[in-house]
């Protein structure tokens, strides 16, 4: 490995596998001041993908266990100040390596960074507390809450050469198994199936969990869902729960209170299924259905698993 990165205020650290960038690559890179470094795979459809960087390194090659990339990138990042990662799978897994391997606090879960530190959501996300560091330091930005603005032009790009040593411990990668798309955690969903109040009981959130695999989308939840203890407090969608950002909300019987509505980053398209015409969700949906929301998912259900209907 060669060509550090010069002194730079900051830089985005984004792990690319197969050519596709992670969620909150482009926050990352434009909360960096539009510097991204790309590593993996498929880099150079990655950097024509990424709008919100102005300069661009590319390092590609087969990605080799976390451990190995942040002792392998910690040299060439020794004179960046702030390191910023998505949160992303692989951004939390680089994360704390690369703040070991270059001797620097990290400032996890992070909604802005200066150089002085960062934001950070504390307390289920109810509390926003100042984190100051001494020096440099390495953070993870949560993704769909900044947003990102796209840059002017093509990037500038300098390519790196890479190889990497052999795993310490002779731990070797054999693949990596992508999670089925209705597993995909919720803040990297691309398409996400709300379970409100009025979508009832356990039965009705059990086939919701059915529709999503069908559907490849992952199932979330309000509070009023979760606190019955119908699905785990993990399925929380909202300012004290997780910040979604798919292309795609389904709700079934939300309200669409504004502590559940300010977890869901900016879906491009919505749509609410509820007896309400009035409510929230229903008014912010491009697709308002005014129906009973379990019946509305049987029905759902079962076109989709009679696919010769
Ligand atoms: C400090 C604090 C933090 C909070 N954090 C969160 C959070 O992170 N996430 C979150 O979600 N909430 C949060 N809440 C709770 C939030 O204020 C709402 O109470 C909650 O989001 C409401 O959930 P809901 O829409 O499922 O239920 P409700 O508000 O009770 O709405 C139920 C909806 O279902 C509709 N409905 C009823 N029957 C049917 C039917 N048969 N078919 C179709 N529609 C039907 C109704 O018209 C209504 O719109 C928080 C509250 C506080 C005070």
């Amino acid at each position: 490995m060669s060509a550090a990165l010069p002194a730079l205020d900051a830089v985005a650290v984004v792990v690319v596998r197969g050519g596709e960038l992670p969620p909150g690559a482009d926050e990352s890179a434009a909360e960096a001041g539009a510097a991204a470094l790309l590593v993996g795979d498929g880099t150079e459809g990655a950097r024509a993908r990424l709008s919100s960087a102005r300069t661009v390194w590319t390092v590609e090659a087969r990605l080799p266990d976390a451990g190995v990339l942040a002792e392998v990138l910690a040299p060439l990042l020794a004179r960046v100040h702030t390191v910023l990662l998505p949160a992303s799978s692989d951004g939390r897994d680089l994360a704390p390596r690369l703040a070991v391997a270059l001797d620097r606090p990290l400032l996890a879960g992070a909604v802005s960074v200066a150089g002085q530190g960062a934001e950070v959501l504390r307390h289920d996300g109810r509390q926003l507390v100042e984190l100051a560091a001494t020096g440099p330091f390495v953070a993870t930005l949560l993704p769909g809450v900044r947003g990102a603005e796209p840059a002017d032009g093509d990037p500038v790009t300098y390519r790196i050469e890479a190889r990497w040593p052999d795993a310490p411990g002779g731990t070797h990668t054999l693949g990596t198994v992508a999670p089925e798309a209705g597993d995909t955690p919720l803040p990297e969903a691309s398409r996400v199936l709300g379970a409100g109040a009025g979508l009832g009981g356990g039965t009705a959130v059990a086939l919701l969990a059915g529709v999503g695999r069908i559907l490849g989308a992952s199932v979330g939840a309000t509070r009023a869902v979760t606190d019955q203890g119908l699905l785990p407090h993990d399925r929380q969608i909202g300012t004290t729960g997780v910040v979604v950002d798919p292309d795609l909300y389904l709700a079934f019987g939300i309200s669409g209170a504004a502590q559940h509505v300010g977890g869901l980053g900016s879906p491009r398209h919505v749509v609410s299924v509820n007896t309400d015409p009035h409510c929230p969700m229903t008014a912010m949906a491009d697709l308002g259905i005014v129906a009973d929301a379990p019946a509305v998912l049987a029905e759902l259900a079962r076109r989709l698993e009679a696919p010769h209907d």
